[in-house]
């Protein structure tokens, strides 16, 4: 199977590229933040400190996380309930982050990326899907753009959606993430030594797509 594993920080665009590349190939799309918004989303509604590694790795074995995807997209289903909607309120990106950190979770969601790709070519989008979770995949794309630009991305998207912020907040709140995934110890985010490193920040949608059409073309040639 033909493996895409498209990295990098939040608000970068990953998921708007990985959706139309994969429209475009006709390969399936995995939106892998969605797995620890997920398990941020379970502790948050549980109570659970995630500042307290123990107590998050006692309770995975109280979460059943599956993926499914259908025309309308990717669906997580946590503990057989659609999340989609819930894993996307702001609070739990930190959640997801701060859940990120932790091995034991790292571990948790390794299958169910991997198994994923076993039956369908896939464009993946994460922080370590290149490094660690396909270091064989045959396009590893880093995907960046300046902080001021991915946190107007992100405010434009969050305000269209409804949901009540600021620029600052938004920029604020994304750097400590981004920070967060950087450094932490295991699976940090960083580029694939073999990663492609493409900056979106001057480019638009179109444009940032059909450069990675054009790296993966040459990919499959
Ligand atoms: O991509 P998204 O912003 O939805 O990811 C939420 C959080 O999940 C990230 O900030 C990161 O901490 C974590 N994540 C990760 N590895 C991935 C995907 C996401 O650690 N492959």
């Amino acid at each position: 199977m033909f493996k895409i594993a498209l990295d990098g920080p939040s608000g970068s665009g990953k998921s708007v590229m990985a959706r139309a590349v994969a429209e475009r190939l006709d390969f399936l799309y995995v939106d892998t933040g969605a797995l620890y918004r997920a398990i941020g989303l379970y502790m948050f509604r549980n109570g659970i400190d995630i500042n307290d590694a123990e107590a998050v790795s006692s309770n995975l074995s109280n979460i059943k996380l599956e993926l499914s995807h259908s025309e309308e997209g990717q669906v997580v289903l946590l503990n057989g309930e659609n999340v989609n909607k819930d894993i996307r309120l702001p609070e739990i990106s930190m959640y997801a982050s701060k859940v990120s950190a932790i091995p034991s979770v790292r571990d948790f969601l390794l299958n169910i990326q991997r198994e994923t790709a076993k039956k369908n070519n896939v464009i993946m989008d994460g922080r370590d899907i290149g490094t660690v979770i396909f270091p064989d995949a045959q396009v590893k794309i880093f995907l960046f753009a300046k902080d001021e630009v991915r946190a107007m991305r992100r405010y434009k998207e969050l305000v269209a959606k409804g949901i009540e912020t600021t620029y600052e907040e938004v920029l604020s709140d994304m750097q400590k993430r981004d920070e967060n995934d950087r450094t932490r110890a295991i699976a940090p985010a960083v580029p694939a030594e073999d990663a492609i490193m493409l900056d979106s920040s001057d480019l638009n949608i179109e444009e940032t797509i059909s450069t990675i059409i054009g790296i993966i073309d040459k990919k499959l040639k």
